[in-house]
């Protein structure tokens, strides 16, 4: 077995429900899309692939056909042992069964489990009541998909706490810190910092991973290799490069993600290595 202290996993959010082709021409929108774009990126480095569908306007939407499409196509592809994560959340407004029946029905190793309500991005409400956590905890352990805490601020972290508490979720659990996103906690050192202490005393044992949305996404990289966390990044959550430059593809990010770890002396994680630390079967 390898050593997995110095591995960091790398994972790729290549679509999201929000950027659009205007927006940037190179975010990924169709399966087939999606599918290469992940396949790609797997080659780069990343060890999970955070998948959302569009409908065929583009915008964000949980049509189980889409998903059961590109999740078809990523594993057709037979050297790709990438890790799927699927969303369940698919943008705001949408309606809870389909927000579950991705997952339920697919299988993906992950699902994402957004652990609280908050108003998304000073325009509308993002909805994750208590009994819809509940059950999506209850449904993921169902089927033997392990969630992925996504918190916003630190109050979800907590709610994650009562979930394990009663039953709901089962620990070790794996969070992902999404920081920056208006309404959320901002993206910084200080604040990653402070969210990481939260988890180490609401849920000790736990993993976790984290990012930032837009002027913080590099200062939040940064901190979380230096803090011993996993990264996540992507254009679900910039679409810039770097300051006035659109990323090329979701390639170029898990390309720089990995250059990073290796300035620390760490190596991206193989997908199997990556189930090792997640404790996925
Ligand atoms: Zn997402």
């Amino acid at each position: 077995m390898s050593d997995l202290k110095n591995k960091r996993i790398i994972t790729v959010a290549t679509t999201g429900a929000w950027p659009t082709k205007e927006n940037t021409p190179n975010v990924p929108i169709e399966p087939a899309e999606i599918a290469e774009e992940v396949y790609n990126c797997w080659k780069e480095g990343a060890a999970v692939a955070h998948i959302h569908c569009r409908d065929d306007m583009g915008k964000a939407a949980m049509i189980f056909e889409k998903f059961e499409e590109t999740v078809g196509l990523i594993r057709a592809k037979k050297d790709c042992d990438i890790i799927l994560n699927i969303t369940t959340s698919g943008g705001v407004n949408l309606k809870e069964d389909d927000r579950i029946k991705p997952f339920y029905e697919l299988k993906p190793e992950m699902a994402s489990y957004d652990c609280g309500t908050m108003n998304w991005a000073n325009t509308t409400v993002f909805e994750n009541n208590p009994k819809f956590l509940e059950r999506l905890g209850t449904l993921t352990q169902e089927v033997g998909v392990k969630p992925e805490i996504e918190v916003f601020d630190p109050g979800m972290i907590y709610n994650a706490g009562y979930l394990v508490k009663n039953g709901f979720l089962k620990p070790p659990l794996h969070f992902q810190f999404c920081m920056g996103v208006p309404g959320g906690i901002k993206a910084s050192t200080k604040n990653l910092v402070f969210m990481k202490d939260v988890m180490d005393e609401v849920a000790p044992g736990s993993t976790w991973s984290a990012f930032g949305v837009g002027a913080g996404a590099m200062e939040t990289l940064y901190a979380a290799v230096a803090l011993g966390g996993n990264v996540r990044v992507g254009m679900e959550d910039n679409v810039l490069y770097k300051k006035g430059v659109i990323a090329e593809s979701n390639m170029v990010f898990v390309a720089r993600a990995k250059r990073i770890l290796e300035e620390f002396t760490l190596e991206a994680a193989t997908p199997a290595e990556a189930r090792q630390i997640l404790g996925l079967k």
